[in-house]
């Protein structure tokens, strides 16, 4: 969609110069903008759900939220991909909304199916873009409001870089978010650059270890050493710890006999559609 590039250059006043190869990526990059803008509004974004599992009783505790976006004629387009077009033209914040909203929604039907309060919760990705250009916590209290949800049954996941770009803001937001009983979570902790001193300054509840960590664990014994010293840390200063990417039925016991709270990862589950997470919950209390 090279029109819509040209237009683009011409509002913004600049003349946009690319390397051959280039001029491809940012073709496709425009033209994903104006179709994810198209895919909110049409309400063609979806949520996957996938399970947080106690590493202990083996029972499900929660579920991440992911967003998905299943392009009627690319296919699924990946997270990474269109979150990041999202994020450098501004439709993560009616995106961020959305997946807000969705999630909290979901939660409060799986609660009116179930017959009453599940014992879960759910996890919601909270971009550093969205934290630092939209009111997340009234956000988060709307959809509360509008579906009838405690804020204790919501963790936001926030990165890193979230905290680094605007410190006080972070913090207020956090407080704010405290505030309405959500619990936080750092994600992917340990492979941003954030300061150990924000742990302790900041209402942190849950530290999520990356999957590059638990991955490298067998092969690399600096991984393990990594991972022995954040959940010493986490412990220390009073929080859980989710980790990430667990494959294997090892990793799951090396995990939970270091110590970690719960545990994330193919190995559990896959994300799932909502229908089908609701299942996989039920079905396994039932078992
Ligand atoms: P994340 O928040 O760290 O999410 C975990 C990612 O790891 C998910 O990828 C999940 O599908 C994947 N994963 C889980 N278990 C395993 C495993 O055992 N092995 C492997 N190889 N991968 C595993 P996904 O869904 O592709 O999302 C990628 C990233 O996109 C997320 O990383 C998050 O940063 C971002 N994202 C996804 N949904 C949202 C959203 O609703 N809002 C925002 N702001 N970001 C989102
Ligand atoms: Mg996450
Ligand atoms: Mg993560
Ligand atoms: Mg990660």
């Amino acid at each position: 969609n090279g029109q819509f590039a040209l237009k683009r250059a011409k509002r913004s006043g600049r003349i946009e110069v690319y390397q051959p190869g280039e001029a491809g990526r940012a073709r496709r990059r425009f033209s994903l903008e104006t179709e994810l803008r198209r895919a909110i509004e049409a309400d063609q974004l979806d949520l996957a759900f996938q399970p947080l599992v106690d590493l202990e009783t083996r029972t499900i505790s929660g579920f991440e939220t992911l967003a998905r976006w299943n392009h009627p004629d690319r296919g699924a387009i990946p997270p990474i991909e269109f979150i990041t077009v999202a994020e450098e033209s501004g439709l993560i914040l009616p995106l961020g909304r959305w997946v807000i909203d969705r999630a909290v929604e979901t939660l409060a039907s799986w609660d009116r199916q179930a017959g009453g309060p599940l014992p879960i919760y759910f996890s919601i990705n909270v971009s550093a873009v969205q934290l630092a250009r939209d009111s997340v916590a009234s956000a988060v209290a709307d959809a509360l409001r509008r579906h009838d949800l405690p804020g204790d049954r919501i963790t936001l996941e926030l990165t890193e870089s979230s905290i680094v770009a605007d410190p006080d803001r972070a913090s207020d937001m956090l407080d704010a978010l405290k505030a309405l009983s959500c619990r936080i979570a750092m994600d992917d902790f340990g492979t941003g650059y954030s300061s150990l001193a924000y742990l302790q300054r900041l209402p942190i509840d849950v530290l999520k270890i990356d999957r590059q960590f638990v991955s490298a664990m067998f092969d690399d014994k600096d991984s393990t050493a990594i991972i022995r010293a954040i959940l010493s840390l986490a412990n220390a200063l009073g929080m859980t710890t989710i980790a990430e990417g667990i494959e294997t039925a090892n990793a799951a016991h090396l995990l939970a006999a270091l110590g970690a709270t719960t545990g994330q990862g193919y190995h559990f589950a896959k994300p799932m559609p909502a229908a089908q997470a609701f299942q996989h919950l039920v079905g396994r209390k039932a078992a």
